[in-house]
């Protein structure tokens, strides 16, 4: 996709802080971190949600998620616990239409989310 940030991520095309990468996904630090630990997860291939990419039937969804674990055992927060989330859908704040799982931690987190 041309006119897409993390495409263009995947492209070198924009700079980012790459932390972790696979052959099918990449994890790079969130520009506005909302947490000590802030990384942003993506597949390399476009896919616009967490809902496109449920329905990929090539393993790829299970990728990221390993992806997303071994950013936080590397960022040293899976085990005091981190939280991951999938904004899908501009409602539920998505800005980005490149399905992205946040990896959250380093700090207490609240529940219920705003
Ligand atoms: P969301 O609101 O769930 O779609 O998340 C989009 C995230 O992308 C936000 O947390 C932004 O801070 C982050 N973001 C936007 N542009 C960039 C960029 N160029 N590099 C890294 N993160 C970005
Ligand atoms: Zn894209």
């Amino acid at each position: 996709m041309t006119d897409c940030l993390f495409c263009k991520i995947v492209a070198k095309e924009i700079p980012a802080k790459v932390v972790y990468e696979t052959e099918r996904t990449l994890a790079f630090g969130d520009l506005n971190p909302q947490a000590p630990t802030h990384v942003l997860v993506i597949p390399k291939g476009h896919y616009q949600d967490a809902a496109a990419l449920a329905a990929a039937d090539d393993g790829l969804a299970d990728e990221v998620l390993k992806t997303a674990h071994a950013v936080a055992v590397q960022e040293g927060v899976a085990d005091s616990g981190y939280r991951l989330v999938f904004n899908t859908g501009p409602q539920a704040g998505q800005t980005v239409f490149h399905v992205h799982g946040h990896v959250l931690g380093g700090r207490d987190l609240q529940w219920p989310p705003g």
